[in-house]
């Protein structure tokens, strides 16, 4: 069985050092060496200017809200995992969903505005497959209005534009190390912001909100990385540039065998200012072009041995926890509707093979 994606692993020799060095020190939590040290070349790895680690990226994007007070609503995305808007319920914020770009599954700024009420604290966009959003306009509408921007940057790792971190962007971008994305710590996420400050905060909230042995600044949550997480994080940062490559060796193949398919449509970016991270490969399967169904083609990808994904069907506005928001009518969100009816992810990964690679491709021209 082929998988939509297969965990980065580096060798398992290699981990061992760290493993004695954390036996050694019996510091296994709680902003150890290792925590610290990931945590500074996480920064200069991405070029950001303060990163806070966290055990995963629910709980970045948990304490993200918390750290910016955020209240009433939020706008955001129906097209994402659904963490993205269940960190909005967990905090009792009302997700105000608004509808996507057809070429790339992102928030469209042409929506926000109509969307704000004087009950809108933030903006919740989401870089879907690594893509960056139309930032430039998403921050201007924020400033306009005084609300706070969080990215949900889960699929950005190593993704720049013009040489900068797309999780540049934004007064918070969080992270995910889940074993599923680009980069993995088994579990694991981050908060990147712009001032020391906010850090200290972010670092008192993940720690239950202690400032010091005596002080509590707030009701904050255990959302701390522990050793070995952080350690294992410093060992694939070594191999994470070499994952990347194979990833884009892969896309790059796809792209070239897939383009000129009636019924298939890629997205295709090609600002050369984009340096993008191969996460996904989405294909959007149009059935009266294609003369099969996306769900067909994913059942018989499947008799063949290939399971892609649907990222992301059932669309977030579509469960039911959501389904008695007004902003989650199927009406009112068209794009994302169509997207997650057409969406197929296929199999990439680093260990991916060519010769797999090309039965799928050969599989989607038959
Ligand atoms: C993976 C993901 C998350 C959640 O991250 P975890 O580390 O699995 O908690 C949040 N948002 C998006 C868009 C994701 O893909």
């Amino acid at each position: 069985m082929i998988n939509v994606t297969q965990p980065y692993l580096p060798p398992l020799q290699e981990f061992t050092p760290y493993l004695e060095q954390i036996w050694k020190n019996k510091w296994l939590t709680n902003n150890g060496p290792f925590h610290q040290q990931f945590e500074a070349a996480l920064c200069e790895y991405l070029g950001v200017p303060f990163i806070s680690v966290f055990s995963n990226g629910t709980l970045a994007l948990l304490t993200a809200l918390q750290a910016l007070d955020i209240k009433g609503e939020v706008i955001t995305t129906p097209y994402s995992f659904v963490a993205t808007a269940h960190s909005l319920l967990w905090n009792n914020i009302t997700p105000v969903f608004v509808d996507v770009e057809l070429e790339t599954g992102n928030m469209n700024p042409a929506n926000i505005e109509a969307a704000i009420t004087d009950k809108t604290s933030a903006i919740l966009p989401v870089h879907v497959y690594g893509n960056p959003c139309n930032h430039s306009e998403i921050e201007k509408i924020a400033k306009k209005h005084t609300i706070k921007l969080i990215y949900d940057a889960a699929h950005c790792f190593g993704v720049t534009e013009n040489g900068v971190s797309i999780c540049n962007y934004g007064d918070l971008s969080i992270l995910s190390f889940h074993a599923t994305k680009v980069f993995n710590t088994f579990e694991g996420g981050a908060i990147i912001c712009h001032s020391k400050e906010m850090k200290q905060h972010i670092d008192d909230l993940k720690n239950f909100g202690f400032r010091n042995e005596t002080t509590v600044i707030a009701a904050g949550i255990n959302a701390k990385m522990n050793e070995v997480q952080a350690a294992f994080g410093l060992l694939q940062l070594k191999y994470v540039d070499q994952a990347i490559a194979k990833r884009k060796a892969i896309a790059e193949l796809y792209t070239k065998e897939l383009s000129n398919i009636s019924g298939i449509r890629l997205i295709i970016n090609n600002s050369p200012l984009t340096i993008n991270n191969y996460s996904y490969f989405p294909v959007f399967i149009n059935a009266e072009l294609y003369g099969t169904s996306r769900d067909q083609l994913y059942e018989e990808l499947k008799q063949h041995g290939i399971n892609t994904r649907r990222y992301f069907y059932p669309l977030i506005s579509d469960f039911p926890m959501y389904t008695h928001i007004p902003s989650a009518q199927a009406d009112k969100l068209p794009i994302a509707q169509l997207l997650a009816n057409e969406v197929l992810c296929l199999p990439i990964y680093a260990d991916l093979e060519e010769a797999d690679v090309l039965k799928i491709i050969s599989l989607l021209k038959k």
